[in-house]
């Protein structure tokens, strides 16, 4: 069984460090026994994240040497501005730094303090800067996306009748708008149902909300509303995004994902030039001049340029492919993963392999280090030890789920890349009983997970 192969081939390359396991059990106790205090160097398949990680393509990259350096009025604003306007028909378009950068200019535009914000899931910086700027999040997730065994097309779905139910209880003027995530991150990478959108776009219309599209992930979502939903089987990915975006007002991107570059991100907005003057005004002392936002000019050409190496159908056929065929092989050892695979990342679920790990021992943590010791595939923890404590009591809680993500970077790893993954995880399962949890050494106030140390509890 294969994924589709690589629409591509490889031009430049850069070496991976190879290590034995022993130079590895060394590299880990020095980094607190916590992945993201690793050295790259000593990391063999780096499957951290999906953000800012791919590879950019020979004509990106011959469009960084086009780069238009003006602090004003940059060509490359406008080659950003074009592709927008042909991709999502959306008018007018701010260039942020990264996707927190839309989320910084763009929230305190459209909330007051106190007002809730309704999304079918926040990504963790998007409920940050909802709360910066006064806010409350909210999640509406559906309740099949916490049942990782059971099929659904669109996990990722909001749940707009509980939503509904909350803006009735909390009163429309208490609801500053509502963000839909595409493909929905927190929930493993699920995609948003076309159906879904519409529905939202009549709730949206009932109360006289806007829908921000929180669209880090857009080109995965549409090519899985191309392959599972019906009346879509042969429209063009293009045609899918202009349908998705007519359904919202206003998106905020992560361009270090779907977008292919290593840096930047956007606002764009449909038609509400009021909007846009005002973002533009608050872009200014926060990311830089209006048409920079923080972007070189040569950033801004590669992120315009991938913005349609993304989109392209045989592309995401290959990516979601290669997502599904890591989540298959895991499947066929008999790995429980959430099922099925989302676009960017595999989910394994880490509770149901080490059930003699308690929640605040940090289970998925623990299996993150023991597949670093056995393959030098470096993972994240999504679980406790990412959820931290509660605010008031200080107790640790117990996350919903205990995940080892397995992200991948686009267009980066091979299918030999894939098998050798799936054969640190049979090393892992060998001696699974053995793993033991773990404690802290240092726990950092806030977003501990970054930049905590830990030790085994058997030391
Ligand atoms: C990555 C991401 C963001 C934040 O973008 P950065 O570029 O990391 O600042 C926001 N929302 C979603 C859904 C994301 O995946």
């Amino acid at each position: 069984m294969k994924h589709p192969a690589e629409p591509f081939k490889i031009k430049m390359v850069e070496p991976l460090y190879m290590t034995t396991r022993a130079h590895r059990e060394e590299a880990l106790k020095e980094a607190g026994y916590n992945p993201f205090l690793l050295k790259s160097n000593d990391v063999y398949i780096d499957l951290l994240t999906d953000s800012g990680t791919g590879a950019m393509s020979d004509n990106q990259w011959a469009g960084i040497m086009l780069g238009d350096e003006a602090y004003a009025g940059s060509r490359n604003y406008y080659n950003i501005v074009s592709a927008v306007q042909d991709i999502f028909q959306y008018e007018y378009i701010v260039p942020t730094h990264q996707g927190r950068g839309a989320e910084q200019v763009l929230f305190p535009i459209l909330l007051k303090e106190g007002q809730y914000v309704l999304s079918n899931h926040h990504f963790d910086t998007t409920k940050g800067h909802v709360e910066l700027a006064g806010g409350k999040a909210r999640n509406f997730l559906i309740p099949e996306a916490t049942d990782t065994t059971t099929y659904y097309d669109f996990k990722g779905n909001f749940n707009i009748e509980a939503a509904e139910a909350f803006i009735q209880e909390v009163g429309a003027d208490n609801v500053a708008f509502l963000i839909m995530t595409v493909t929905n991150n927190s929930a493993g990478g699920q995609p948003v149902s076309m159906a879904n959108m519409k529905e939202l776009k009549k709730l949206a219309d009932k109360y006289g909300k806007l829908i921000v599209m929180d669209s880090a992930r857009f080109a995965e979502n549409a090519m899985f509303i191309k392959q599972r939903e019906k009346g879509y089987e042969n429209a063009t990915i293009k045609e899918i995004i202009r349908e998705m975006f007519g359904y919202a007002d206003i998106l905020t991107m992560s361009a270090k994902k779907d977008a292919i570059v290593n840096m930047g991100g956007m606002i764009a907005i449909k038609n509400d030039v009021e909007i846009f003057k005002a973002a533009q005004v608050r872009c200014v002392p926060m990311e830089g001049f209006a048409t920079y936002g923080g972007l070189s000019g040569r950033d801004m050409e590669a992120l315009a340029r991938g913005l349609y190496e993304g989109i392209e159908e045989s592309f995401l056929e290959y990516r979601l492919g290669q997502v599904k065929y890591l989540g298959d092989k895991l499947m066929e050892l008999g790995i429980p993963i959430q099922y099925p695979t989302g676009g960017h990342a595999v989910f394994v679920d880490a509770r149901k392999i080490l059930p003699h790990i308690p929640g605040d021992q940090f289970p998925a943590q623990a299996l993150c280090n023991a597949l670093y010791l056995e393959s030098g595939v470096r993972p994240v923890e999504i679980g406790s030890f990412l959820l931290g404590r509660n605010p008031e009591t200080g107790e640790q809680e117990e996350a919903a789920l205990e995940l080892v993500r397995l992200t991948i970077p686009r267009r980066v790893y091979t299918q030999s890349h894939m098998d050798q993954i799936v054969e640190g995880f049979k090393k892992v399962m060998e001696n699974k009983d053995k793993l033991v949890g773990l404690t802290f050494d240092y726990e950092p106030p806030v977003l501990r997970h970054f930049l905590a140390r830990l030790r085994p509890l058997d030391q």
